[in-house]
């Protein structure tokens, strides 16, 4: 991928329009941290004005990748894609930390994944409390490096390994096929669980497709462009053994679907070959809430559910949702039909996951940029918060917990599949 700053940089009329609701300066109010000045960075580093040096990379490494300031932006002038280009020449420079090494291994080699996760989880319980309900773990004690984070849970079983390929619900020949995301296969599996009961409801066959890979977004947004290529294609070569034979591919994580409509795309720029390939593919690929809400009767059915009383639930935007795929309304108004939906007052503010950087190198900066956050759902007095996307949940779930709040955290199909449950039990 390769990318002209300096267009983008000298763009930039430095209106400061983005500044304000910019993620990282809002905790961090300098200049440098901000999306004009990473354009202009950019900008002097493709100049060759400013040498990638160590100071450099930690300036870039801040960013959270949230997108709010290309939403922003009078001319969506792409400071994240700019930034995730100069991590990429980062990686080159520096090298990625052995621990993302590691990960990113094993995101290129699902069965070795799947084994190590499965091993790992048989010894979790001695160190973490496990929490089946809020499928989370916590240590028992204060660990190096770690502390006592909230972390998702580690299934012995992925949803991939727990269920046949292919799920018929009815006699008609029409199906969907489920990309189900890494969160949602090896930590919240209640999240894909849920997506399969409310097919059923619906009388929609399901085709999982037993090979399907990463998307990539770990990778991605660290620089790791090679990981990148590799598991566009692989899973790119799968899809096209299917793609004729479903009527979409619907993905229950914001992240692995911007990845995969926007990313991907703009990755095979200049592989016109796999750019058309990754196109064909692409345009059948739906977020899980959009699919569900503008091509079934999910909405309709929901209506004849009936709840005594409807619990306040506050929706969380997830920024790849929101900011890039533009995804906002489907999840509410799906939700609102068994639930008190309760808005909070920016819904614009990312909640700070950031990426696998900021979580492990950068962690402080995710905290600080939760507690906002965290304040503004408790003052919607909701019981719970929802989102669609696995990486809210991980940076939601550890901060509601270190805030001290009551309010739990579930995914918007848990919640539906929930109101389906409890209606034909009343
Ligand atoms: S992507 Fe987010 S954190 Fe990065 S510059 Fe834009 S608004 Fe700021
Ligand atoms: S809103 Fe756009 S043009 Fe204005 S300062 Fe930000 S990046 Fe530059």
């Amino acid at each position: 991928m390769n990318f002209d700053f300096t267009k983008a940089s000298e763009a930039c009329v430095k209106c400061v329009k983005c500044v304000p609701s910019c993620t990282i300066h809002k905790i961090n109010s300098d200049e440098v941290t901000s999306p004009r000045g990473f354009l202009e960075l950019v900008g002097a580093y493709q100049r060759g004005e400013l040498e990638l040096d160590k100071n450099a990379k930690d300036i870039f490494e801040k960013c959270f990748l949230c997108s709010t300031c290309v939403s922003i932006c009078p001319t969506s002038l792409p400071t994240d894609l700019a930034i995730e280009n100069v991590r990429h020449d980062i990686a080159e420079k520096f090298g990625i930390t052995w621990f993302k090494k590691v990960y990113f291994f094993l995101l290129r080699h699902r069965g070795l994944m799947d084994f190590s996760f499965s091993f790992i989880s048989v010894f979790l319980p001695v160190l973490f409390k496990i929490n089946h309900e809020t499928q989370s773990m916590k240590p028992r004690v204060s660990l190096p490096f770690i502390g006592k984070r909230v972390f998702p849970l580690l299934n012995r079983k992925s949803f991939l390994q727990r269920h046949k390929k292919e799920i018929k619900n009815s006699e008609e020949s029409e199906k969907v096929a489920l990309f189900v995301g890494c969160f949602s296969n090896y930590h919240y599996t209640k999240t894909a669980d849920s997506l399969l009961e409310i097919l059923k409801a619906l009388k929609i066959n399901v085709f999982i497709p037993p090979r399907q890979r990463c998307c990539g977004a770990p990778a991605f947004f660290t620089g790791d462009f090679k990981t990148v290529d590799m598991l566009i294609k692989q899973n790119v070569e799968y899809f096209e053994t299917f793609i004729d034979d479903v009527e979409a591919i619907v993905v229950p994580e914001a992240t692995c679907a911007a990845m995969i409509k926007e990313d991907w795309g703009r990755f095979m720029q200049e592989q016109p070959e796999w750019h058309e390939r990754v196109t064909k593919i692409t345009s059948k690929v739906f977020m899980a809430s959009e699919w569900l809400y503008a091509k079934t009767d999910l909405l309709k059915y929901l209506k004849t559910l009936h709840m005594d009383d409807k619990i306040n639930v506050t929706y969380h935007d997830p920024c790849h949702a929101r900011k890039v795929l533009k995804i906002f309304k489907e999840p509410r108004a799906l939700l609102a039909e068994n639930y008190n939906l309760v808005e909070m007052s920016d819904p614009n503010q990312c909640c700070g996951f950031g990426g696998v950087t900021i979580q492990s190198e950068k962690f402080e900066l995710s905290k600080k940029a939760a507690k906002s956050k965290v304040e503004m759902i408790k003052q919607t007095k909701a019981k719970i918060v929802s989102a669609e996307c696995g990486a809210c949940r991980m940076q939601l779930t550890n901060a509601l917990d270190k805030n001290d709040t009551k309010v739990i955290f579930s995914h918007p199909l848990e919640l539906i599949a929930e109101a389906i449950r409890n209606s034909k039990k009343s």
